[in-house]
């Protein structure tokens, strides 16, 4: 069952909206979460950039284990920043980034804060209806749905889409599930 509140999907898609326009883009376009963390004041990281970060622990992220974590917001002298995996792929990166700054626009509160070894890091954790939430929004930004059902009604086949938001295919069939726009497009199917 979905933890999300009535309303949420259509506040996501009036953000997603509201964000273009600020970055001055076509309502159909591609949304570079990077730029999208710039104009929100929010700097986006690799491991190596972390002052402080044991030679371990880079190691573990980078190296040993890159697979296993994607991106995390770490808050420093009361500003945050995202640490994002650059071992990923650009796609799942965006997707990483996206989601990590919808927690930030959405204003989570984290149920639970671990302070770093290094004392100045605080990695939070946020409770599940959180984490639908900063999906729902990323998802959104990334994918709008406007943007999706015009380019599937122009025949658009998924990978296509899927690179003109530089998102993965998995995030693209999410939206397509989540949307609902299969139905409004008929029983043609897509894949
Ligand atoms: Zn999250």
């Amino acid at each position: 069952m979905s933890l999300l509140r009535r309303g949420f999907k259509t506040w996501c898609e009036n953000a997603a909206r509201g964000y273009r326009r600020e970055l001055n883009l076509q309502p159909f376009a591609a949304l570079n979460p990077r730029l999208l963390a710039a104009t929100l004041g929010v700097r986006i990281w690799t491991p190596a950039d972390v002052p402080g970060l044991p030679a371990a622990a880079l190691k573990q992220l980078t190296k040993t284990d890159p697979t296993s974590w994607s991106a995390v917001t770490i808050c420093v002298n009361n500003k945050r920043l995202i640490i994002v995996n650059d071992q990923d792929s650009v796609e799942r990166q965006n997707n990483s980034i996206a989601h990590e700054l919808s927690h930030i626009i959405l204003e989570h509160k984290a149920a639970q804060v671990f302070v770093s070894p290094a004392g100045q890091m605080l990695l939070s954790e946020y409770d599940r209806t959180q984490e639908e939430e900063a999906d729902c929004l990323s998802g959104t930004l990334l994918v709008p749905r406007d943007a999706l059902l015009s380019l599937l009604a122009e025949g658009d086949d998924q990978a296509r889409i899927a690179a003109h938001f530089v998102v993965t295919k998995d995030l693209l069939r999410m939206r397509i599930n989540l949307t609902g726009v299969q139905k409004q497009l008929g029983r043609r199917r897509y894949g």
